[in-house]
């Protein structure tokens, strides 16, 4: 518990809350501006975002901990050999990428199984679609999803400082982008990357996407394992949400 403490102490400084605050102001202006340009879905802004900043805050300074805690305890780091580190960076960060990102697609899938779908309807609980409404993830699912990213790790284990940085931008864009409340994306895109279309798609209530568009960042994975739902064949008059009435605080914590 101790070590859980602590780790929480060191996120709560100053300076990566300070960090933290700007940008998300710097998302609060910019991304709800671009939606509001030409929105896929109509979103009650005033109602939604206060509530979603706290749920934000609930992540940032729990979820993310609670799970790194579990993850020491649970997830065995390989460490390759020494002349792997030797490989160009962006080698090393694109296997980091697809590694991560095919383990990813894995876990997601495990996660629409009857055993874990609990720990992962809190994500897929808002009725609405907008780029901060992917913030939502239980402990488990938090826990279960950083696994293929810290074994994979081991390929960047030799980076300089600002690959921490640039991955944790990375992958609050990449949530920031699969949600936001555009209906966006192309077909030749959606070989290479996963699109907010694509995934509103998997957020959809209609029991025929439950199990669809997986894939976090590389829709590949969709296409090879037969999960692929093609964005052009759906329309965007998508409903939200789980279609099932679970108590908030149930939802949250993942039971
Ligand atoms: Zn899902
Ligand atoms: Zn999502």
């Amino acid at each position: 518990m101790q070590d859980f403490l602590h780790q929480l102490s060191h996120l709560i400084s100053w300076k990566i809350t300070l960090v933290g605050i700007a940008l998300f102001l710097i998302r609060v202006v910019i991304l709800t501006a671009l939606e509001n340009l030409n929105p896929a879905h109509v979103v009650e802004y005033r109602k939604v975002l206060p509530r979603d900043f706290l749920v934000a805050l609930v992540f940032f300074f729990f979820v993310l901990p609670a799970a790194d805690f579990l993850d020491r305890r649970i997830v065995y780091q390989p460490s390759l050999p020494e002349w792997i580190s030797e490989w160009p960076l962006a080698l090393r960060i694109l296997l980091y990428l697809v590694l991560a990102d095919f383990g990813h697609y894995w876990v997601h899938r495990w996660l629409h199984t009857p055993m874990l779908w609990p720990s992962h309807r809190w994500h897929h609980s808002p009725t609405y679609m907008y780029w901060l409404a992917g913030t939502r993830g239980s402990v488990i699912q938090q826990a279960l999803v950083n696994i293929p990213y810290i074994v994979s790790a081991a390929f960047v284990e030799v980076a300089p400082w600002w690959l921490a940085w640039a991955i944790l931008l990375k992958n609050v864009a990449q949530n920031d982008f699969m949600h936001i409340n555009l209906w966006w994306g192309h077909r030749w895109l959606e070989w290479i990357i996963v699109t907010p279309r694509y995934h509103h798609i998997h957020h959809s209530v209609d029991p025929a996407h439950f199990r669809g568009n997986l894939a976090a960042l590389f829709p590949v994975w969709d296409h090879l394992f037969g999960t692929f739902i093609d964005p052009d064949k759906v329309s965007r008059n998508l409903v939200f949400g789980t279609g099932e009435s679970i108590a908030p605080i149930r939802l949250a914590i993942g039971i």
